[in-house]
């Protein structure tokens, strides 16, 4: 296996192998970490990878990017257990909701959303490394409501690892904050922000940024700007778009996005050589990707709360890396377009590149009646209860006519109904149950910290669980 080697979008951090690139999460110059070059499959090695077993085909395709910092075979036994935790035995199963539209149901694992796809396999890369290496992590993340719990629900009770993680108060549904709070292991905290999620993920920026600490602290970052997120999340759409024909047969995706780290992760599936033709970038009123593909207007506005909590983000982390490529992978010019950013909320995205991305990409958005509405037709003409993240994908791709998009597309079902359940139930007057290993979620204690929109604060909290976790240790 050759030696895969990550650069940082903003080209001021050294080349990295897989195993730095998963323990540091963000560049040290503040970029995310791109593969040197993307590995491609021919459409025989595609040809031959229909019909794996999920644990496998994931395995296959991960190991692309791993390089020599593990075997197949150590891969391959990680992946294995991670998707032993889901519920469905295809892992990723497929629904055809109509002709042309299909559901990638993500949310069989844990925590009920697709996040677990990602996290169940990460917490045990992280653990498998740093026990290698004889070293301990903390690992801190901002959540807007399913990262949070099923980072936790993966790296609960690890011995490797402590885990804090930031949610905006009172800004995600009382089943997510839930399947967070009431895990009590005593590696994990979590820390109720007076804020927004985009304020959460700005202070898990700013400890990063700060040297002395993320030393000291030694942090590491599951949110979706780690590079092994996006590599655990190909392999799903590579499953499907093979069952549907792939790579003899082209293919479309609608997903429901927010930090745009599901829609890198198709996006990196193409480059890989799946002929995934057009994807459909749904958004509820937190609007600014829709915005840019639509006008070249990429500004951030205050962020707005809706019945899609996962999707309230107006800073799409992983855009950087689709900027990066969308220019020419210069870094200079990247980095240069992210200070503007930071600096004016507004991104002066040239033109050019802004027409080349309308090529591919296309922008939708759906507000919360919209959303109540696509969740009832789902339900009246397919029989199909949808989350209110899944509904606004489903409306996506509806909205392009077949005359426009003549090609099955693959809907990134994100999350199961019952996470969110009110939504469900207004649209549709039924009450989606929890599975049965949850169905006690609102008799447990809960427990966490209510912080306001402080660094020294926040940093403070981290430093005491940390500490009294290496003591206790
Ligand atoms: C996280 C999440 C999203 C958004 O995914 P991104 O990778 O951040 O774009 C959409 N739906 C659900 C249910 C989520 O949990």
């Amino acid at each position: 296996m050759p030696c895969m080697r990550y650069v940082s979008t903003r080209g001021e951090a050294a080349p990295r192998g897989f195993e730095d690139v998963l323990l540091a999460g963000l560049a040290e110059d503040g970029g995310l970490f791109m593969p040197e070059s993307w590995p491609v499959l021919s459409p025989d090695e595609w040809r031959a990878l229909r019909g794996l077993p999920y644990a496998e085909l994931s395995a296959r395709l991960i190991h692309r990017f791993t390089g020599d910092a593990l075997t197949f075979d150590e891969l391959h036994g990680f992946t294995t257990e991670a998707y032993a935790s889901f519920r469905h035995p295809a892992v990723v199963p497929l629904v055809q909701l109509g002709p042309r539209d299909f559901a990638l149901e993500l949310f069989h694992g844990p925590t009920l959303a697709f996040k677990d796809v990602a996290l169940q396999l990460l917490a045990r890369l992280f653990d498998h490394v740093l026990t290698k290496r004889g070293e301990r992590i903390t690992i801190v993340g901002a959540t807007s409501g399913d990262t949070g719990s099923a980072a936790i629900e993966a790296c609960r009770d690890r011995p490797s690892l402590d885990l804090v993680i930031l949610h905006p108060q009172g800004r995600t549904s009382e089943v997510q904050r839930r399947q967070m709070t009431t895990v009590l292991s005593p590696n994990v905290a979590n820390i109720a922000i007076q804020g927004s999620f985009d304020d959460c993920q700005d202070l898990v920026k700013a400890m990063f940024v700060d040297a002395p600490f993320r030393t000291e602290m030694r942090l590491a970052a599951v949110n979706s700007i780690n590079w092994a997120r996006i590599a655990a999340q190909i392999p799903y759409y590579a499953a499907a778009a093979l069952s549907l024909g792939a790579p003899d047969r082209e293919v479309a995706v609608s997903v429901p996005t927010g930090n745009f780290g599901n829609v890198l992760a198709a996006w990196a599936a193409k480059q890989m050589g799946l002929p995934i033709k057009h994807f459909i970038i749904g958004s509820n009123r937190n609007d600014i990707l829709s915005r840019f593909l639509a006008s070249n207007d990429m500004s951030a506005r205050g962020v707005e709360p809706s019945l899609s909590p996962s999707m309230d983000i107006q800073v799409s982390s992983n855009f950087e890396r689709l900027l990066f490529e969308l220019l020419g992978r210069d870094p200079v010019a990247t980095a240069q377009q992210m200070s503007a950013f930071r600096a004016t909320g507004r991104m002066p995205v040239p033109d050019a590149t802004w027409r080349e991305a309308t090529k591919l990409f296309s922008g939708f958005t759906l507000d919360d009646p919209g959303t109540l509405a696509e969740i009832a037709h789902l339900h009246r003409d397919a029989g199909y209860l949808a989350d209110p993240h899944t509904a606004i994908a489903t409306a996506a791709a509806r909205a392009l006519a077949p005359s426009d998009l003549h090609m099955p597309v693959i809907i990134a079902a994100t999350a199961h109904p019952a996470k969110f359940p009110d939504a469900v139930q207004r649209a549709t007057g039924i009450h989606p149950r929890l599975p049965l290993a949850l169905a006690d979620l609102y008799e447990r204690e809960e427990r966490f910290t209510v912080l306001p929109n402080e660094l020294r604060e926040v940093e403070a909290q981290v430093r005491a669980h940390a500490r009294r976790n290496t003591v206790e240790a």
